[in-house]
């Protein structure tokens, strides 16, 4: 409260300073003036006349009138020789005070035992415990904070990477372990039996079908994290894109009924084509795995305040509103027991979001259990 005062006072003073040399300016002006009015006010008639006594009296009168000017301009200027650069010094005093601390803090040098307990404390760090650095000493705080928040942000991805491969090496098990089990009983018995040979050969088959599936997405992911994932952008037409894919899905999948819903127009977007009907086939193949044969999936383009969109909806199983928040986390399954059944790998949802996330766009999901699902990508164009 009082440091505010003074401030508010010291501003006063400048305040009055300024204005007070300004009300004497305008004295000596009016005095000047004065001057003048009172030299073309004089009676000319009486000087060419010649008349001395006269004469004599109007010089005194002009003296008389000048004197008040000559004596508060000697009075000003002596007053400003003695007193006015210390005014001016007191008025700039905040100003020169900031550029000399200014100049003091760039001319600061932290000191070489700062820069010491800076290091040790760093170098006491584990990044795999969850130590924060933390010196004690007040100037360091701010580095301290961002060292810190770089930290939680490296172990955060140092333990999503670790989540990753540890996933990953479990769903890689299963196949292997299948796979080893089944080569065994073929070497035991299935030379004899022509009937294990069967069993054995088409799971062998089916395993290593799906090991491969999930090793090109967990190297999809792997890319993509690293980002050594990149698109090709290029204009193409998803009329085209969207007709081709379901077309391959009715030669490939005859037990369910697939329709096509194309707008009139062409809807042209810019989009790596590639990967965007990778994300339809992803879309298409869990409508194709959670939907009963026999039912229908529809396929669908459209476009809407600026965004390019293509649908999938199925008559199946749907997604419980808890599980449709986790359905784009790596390996989640709603349904676990049914992965062997569907050969599901956890990763389609995820791979799917990547693509669209990185064309701008986002997937969103309309569903209900038992009567089936919609899934929608909008992408701007
Ligand atoms: P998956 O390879 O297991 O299908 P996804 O990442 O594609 O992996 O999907 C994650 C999970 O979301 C699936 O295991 C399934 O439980 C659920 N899901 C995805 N699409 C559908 C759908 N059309 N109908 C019902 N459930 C679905």
């Amino acid at each position: 409260m009082a440091k505010k005062r003074k401030k508010n006072d010291r501003s006063r003073s400048i305040i009055w300073r300024i204005h007070g040399s300004w009300l004497l300016k305008l004295f000596f002006v009016f005095l000047v003036c004065d001057a003048i009015i009172m030299v073309m006010m004089m009676p000319f008639d009486v000087i060419e006349s010649g008349n001395g006594e006269q004469i004599a009296e109007q010089v005194i009168l002009l003296k008389a009138r000048l004197k008040p000017l000559f004596t508060f301009q000697f009075v000003y200027w002596t007053y400003t020789l003695l007193f006015g650069s210390g005014s001016i010094h007191r008025a700039l005093r905040p100003l020169t005070r900031l550029a000399e601390t200014t100049q003091a803090l760039s001319h600061e040098e932290l000191d070489d035992e700062v820069f010491l307990q800076l290091e040790n404390a760093i170098g006491r760090i584990s990044p795999k415990s969850n130590e924060t650095l933390h010196t004690g000493n007040s100037e360091l705080q701010g580095l301290e904070k961002a060292v810190n928040s770089l930290l939680e942000r490296m172990r955060q991805t140092y333990s999503q990477q670790a989540r990753f491969v540890s996933d990953a090496s479990h769903e890689l098990r299963t196949p292997i372990a299948v796979i080893q089990g089944y080569a065994n009983m073929l070497e035991r018995w299935g030379k004899s039996d022509p009937k294990v040979l069967d069993e054995a050969i088409t799971a062998i088959n089916s395993e290593s079908r799906h090991m491969q599936l999930l090793i090109e997405q967990l190297l999809f992911l792997a890319r993509s994290d690293s980002g050594r994932n990149p698109l090709t952008m290029a204009d193409f037409s998803m009329n085209e894109m969207v007709s081709e894919t379901v077309d391959e899905y009715e030669m490939i999948n005859t037990a369910h009924k697939w329709k096509l819903r194309l707008p009139e127009d062409e809807i042209v977007v810019r989009g790596d084509e590639a990967m965007l009907k990778q994300a339809l086939r992803i879309l298409c193949d869990n409508a194709v795995k959670y939907s009963p044969d026999g039912s229908q999936i529809t396929v669908a383009l459209g476009k809407e305040n600026g965004r390019a969109f293509f649908s999938v909806q199925d008559e199946g199983i749907g997604i419980s509103p808890k599980d449709q928040a986790h359905v784009f986390e790596r390996f989640f399954r709603a349904d676990p027991s049914r992965v062997r059944e569907t050969g599901g790998t956890g990763l389609g949802l995820s791979i799917a979001q990547w693509i669209i996330e990185r064309h701008g766009g986002r997937i969103d999901i309309l569903s209900r259990e038992d009567i089936g699902t919609r899934m929608t990508v909008s992408i701007p164009f």
